[in-house]
């Protein structure tokens, strides 16, 4: 079997007296599709922010590709000590994100909004940009909005800009935190699509947190089920959602399908 690019390693996250996440060991394959479900609240969303690097493990350790992303070599004896900015953003360049709400830029273009990043974190060259931008548009069938402004596009729309830009960046691993939530039923299976579509096509790994159990069970090689701050339940799409006795699985299950 493939290193996997991500690991978990018993991570542990509270928020104040809040104990969220009590020991989560994961490993994350190259080009991997896992889907993420559970309860509102047992930490969907914060196991995907730690690993952009939106929240700091309590204790533990995730290591992408090699590198600890929280611990640094302090020098040439071993020993670790905190991560700097300069050795976090070097990771986070390796992970793409989606959120539920779309996060563009509301006062630029669809294209500037793939195009900014690009030129200002990746220093690449516009005329770059641009054509590479241009391309994922593209992909995600905005090749008529280029010019137009997030104000002026549908939910359904705006998610698929926001794929776009995450996809520019050529990320080896793209998180999608609740993508479909947030938006009208009618635009949810134009964004599916698209998701649906990279599953198949590219090579990077892709972690879903989603509710949408027979989407998971289309896309996802493995399925976790999050609960009481651990991963009570993990396998394939099929064992996980369609064949576990586990009552809590269950229930959950009941009122998502
Ligand atoms: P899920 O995505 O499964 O709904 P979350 O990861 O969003 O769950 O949240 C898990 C728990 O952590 C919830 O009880 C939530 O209120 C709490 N939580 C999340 N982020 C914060 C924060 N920044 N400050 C305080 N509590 C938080």
């Amino acid at each position: 079997m493939m290193e996997p690019i991500v690991q978990y390693k018993d991570i542990h996250k509270s928020f104040g007296d809040t104990h969220v996440l009590k020991g989560i060991n994961l490993d994350i394959r190259p080009s991997e599709k896992i889907a993420i479900i559970g309860p509102s609240g047992s930490g969907k969303t914060t196991i995907i922010r730690l690993l952009m690097t939106l929240e700091e493990p309590t204790d533990g350790d995730i290591i992408v590709d090699g590198t600890n992303l929280w611990k640094m070599e302090a020098g040439g004896d071993g020993k670790m000590k905190k991560a700097n900015e300069k050795h976090l953003s070097k990771v986070r360049n390796e992970i793409g994100m989606v959120f539920q709400h779309f996060n563009l830029f509301p006062h630029k273009t669809i294209l500037d909004n793939c195009v900014t990043p690009l030129v200002q974190v990746r220093k690449m060259s516009k005329k770059d940009a641009v054509e590479l931008s241009r391309q994922m548009l593209d992909r995600v069938g905005l090749n008529d909005k280029y010019e137009a402004y997030p104000s002026h596009l549908s939910g359904g729309q705006k998610q698929r800009v926001a794929m776009a830009r995450a996809l520019v960046m050529k990320p080896k691993i793209m998180l999608f935190d609740e993508v479909t939530s947030a938006l009208d039923p009618e635009l949810v299976g134009e964004v599916l699509e698209v998701i649906r579509d990279l599953a198949d096509n590219e090579d990077m790994a892709m972690v879903l947190v989603t509710h949408e159990m027979d989407f998971a069970l289309e896309v996802a090689d493995r399925v976790l089920f999050l609960d009481g701050g651990v991963i009570a339940e993990s396998g394939t799409a099929d064992e996980v959602i369609n064949t576990s006795d586990n009552p809590r699985l269950q229930d959950f299950l009941r009122r998502f399908r």
